[in-house]
């Protein structure tokens, strides 16, 4: 009889984004992960979607046309579909009747992306990938997430872009940041077998970057770190033991009213709670 390869059975997924959930408060990843409560748009986390969408589309011109003014003049049409795909986003300009603020915070999108063009020049970059998924199965657990941008230099060398538009504090983004950064890192390693020469966060607020270089070594702890953040979450799962760990984010944090560590108390703990963690739906759109 001849052996065959069977698939990999896959036990759970994992996001940069959830990940580092379960890292800050493991209360924060099960709300979002397996009770999959509603959160709020807020204008920043939008207009950084909004700019993501430009900085992306922008690539599409030809190298020459890639200047600040054409990127400004996309906004309008990415904000529209930024709208089509959630709704629910007109809801942050549900009391603006006479339409200025919205006005001001498209221009503030322009502003961002002035910043960009401070950091770099577009015209000077044909980057390898936009929005590119990328995923990797180690040991059954599924490590996936959307890098911003990926370019390849002529001599092979990669590099990883991320466009950070947030509000967030940057100490703690930093740390979040560059956690989602050697995760990219790692799953690019194992899936093209180059690591990447660097990562490259792009601050466009602050008119910054944060430029990192990581080296196998330090990948290889990085999975050892991931797979028992994973095995933390799976015994969380099965106990239903998911504690509050409160820091500065949960000034940012939509759950205040359900955590015990602001006098709320949790929803009933579900029953298909390993099947949620499996899935993992929800970081997509998060990453
Ligand atoms: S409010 Fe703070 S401690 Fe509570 S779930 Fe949110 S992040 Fe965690």
């Amino acid at each position: 009889m001849t052996e065959v390869d069977l698939p990999v059975a896959i036990v759970g997924s994992l996001s940069p984004s959830r990940a580092a959930d379960f890292k800050t408060c493991p209360l924060l990843y099960r709300f979002r992960t397996i009770d999959r409560l509603p959160e709020a748009p807020s204008r920043a986390a939008t207009r950084g979607t909004l700019v993501h969408a430009v900085l992306e589309e922008l690539f599409d011109l030809p190298a020459a046309a890639r200047t600040l003014d054409a990127a400004r003049s996309m906004v309008p049409a990415a904000w529209a579909r930024v709208l089509a795909e959630a709704p629910e986003a007109a809801s942050l300009f549900a009391d603006d009747a006479d339409g200025s603020d919205l006005a001001e915070w498209l221009s503030s999108a322009g502003d961002l992306l002035g910043n960009y063009f401070a950091l770099e020049d577009p015209r000077c970059l044909e980057p390898a990938a936009r929005e590119e998924r990328v995923e990797v199965v180690v040991d059954g657990l599924r490590l996936r997430g959307y890098v911003d941008r990926l370019d390849v230099s002529p001599a092979g060398d990669l590099r990883v872009v991320d466009y950070k538009t947030g509000t967030t504090p940057r100490e703690a983004f930093e740390g979040k940041a560059l956690f989602q950064m050697k995760f990219y890192a790692l799953v690019l390693w194992r899936t093209r077998g180059v690591v990447p020469r660097q990562l490259r966060l792009m601050y466009l607020a602050d008119t910054d970057t944060l430029s990192y270089s990581p080296d196998a070594d330090e990948l290889v702890r990085f999975e050892r770190t991931l797979k028992a953040i994973w095995a933390a979450i799976e015994r969380a799962t099965e106990s239903g033991d998911f504690r509050p760990s409160p820091s500065r984010l949960c000034d940012w944090c939509d759950h205040q009213a359900l955590c015990p560590a602001f006098g709320g108390t949790p929803p009933p703990f579900p029953h298909d709670a390993l099947a949620n963690i499996g899935d993992d739906r929800r970081a997509a759109a998060a990453d």
